[in-house]
């Protein structure tokens, strides 16, 4: 007989910022999650003020509530993946690292967020050199854009060879794989070294790079994957593809970026006409005998 437990779906836990457009953060992570399948829990570590248009303020959380946030997750379920993306300042990156020292989880996804898109700051330096220099040896793998590949590393990011060169930079800072995403870049070809090989992973042109919380989404889809125990390739190459698909069936929220369809799986076509939805228990409506 199967328990609650036995068909629970794996939960996932996401370590992020909150964006009221919902767009990216924290609600990108969870409908991300949801869409693959999986339960998601989320610990805050900033409120941010924005939009689709602008941040327009970040307030982080102390470190004492995210690690309070953290601690009570971590003791009531059991955690198959976790995503981390906005940090806010050292002292949250901080509690993040004594956090995965403490739990040990096998599949850890390190978004290092630095900045919105807009320009706004979203990890302040000593964040930026704590991510730099001990959490990403704590994670599974990190998933830089290129400014984020050429601030950690040093390296000016103007080709493919860049890209490689900054991948395997990285993994002898410490990290144990690295996706380096070129969603910036002429063509958007990512490149993955596992700190054995690269392989790099190509997709079609997408009708608009206008896009609102594509970072967030491939790391989570990226965290799902794994935890439904797939290899680092297969998880960012699928990862991939599910964030080509949400940015092509992307659609207008407000006045600025576009946020990403996270459920495009679920927008099926309208039925034919006259066709209607059946029952569970295989009765049309129309012949279900008359309540009395
Ligand atoms: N806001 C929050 C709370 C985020 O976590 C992130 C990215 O991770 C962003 C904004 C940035 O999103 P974008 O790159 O689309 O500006």
């Amino acid at each position: 007989m199967s328990t609650p437990e036995s068909t629970a779906p794996p939960i996932l836990l996401s370590i992020a910022g909150f964006d009221p457009g919902c767009g990216a953060g924290t609600a990108a992570d969870l409908k991300t999650f949801a869409a693959h399948g999986c339960y998601g829990i989320a610990a805050i570590t900033a409120l941010t003020v924005q939009n689709t248009q602008a941040v327009e303020s970040v307030t982080n959380t102390p470190a004492a509530t995210l690690r309070a946030q953290l601690d009570v997750l971590a003791r009531d379920c059991n955690i198959a993946a976790v995503k981390i993306g906005m940090l806010g300042n050292r002292g949250n990156a901080m509690a993040v690292g004594e956090f995965l020292d403490a739990t040990k989880y096998a599949h850890v996804v390190l978004d290092p967020v630095m900045k919105s898109s807009t320009g706004t700051e979203l990890l302040d330096a000593g964040g930026i050199k704590y991510l730099a220099t001990e959490l990403l040896k704590r994670v599974s793998i990190l998933t830089p854009n290129i400014a984020e590949a050429e601030l950690l590393t040093g390296i000016a990011i103007k080709d493919l060879a860049a890209m490689e060169a900054a991948a395997r930079k990285l993994v002898e800072m410490g990290a144990r794989a690295v996706v380096v995403k070129g969603g910036h870049m002429d063509r958007a070809v990512d490149v993955l070294f596992d700190g054995t090989e690269i392989l790099t992973l190509g997709s079609d042109r997408i009708k608009t790079t206008n896009t609102h919380g594509t970072g967030c989404t491939f790391a989570s889809a990226l965290a799902a994957q794994l935890a439904q125990g797939r290899s680092v390739r297969e998880a960012a190459t699928l990862a991939k593809a599910y964030v080509t698909k949400a940015i092509e069936k992307s659609y207008p929220i407000g006045k600025g970026r576009v946020p990403l369809d996270h459920f495009y799986r679920l927008r099926i076509e309208a039925p034919a006409r006259g066709v209607h939805e059946v029952p569970q228990h295989g009765m049309h409506p129309a012949a279900e005998p008359a309540a009395h």
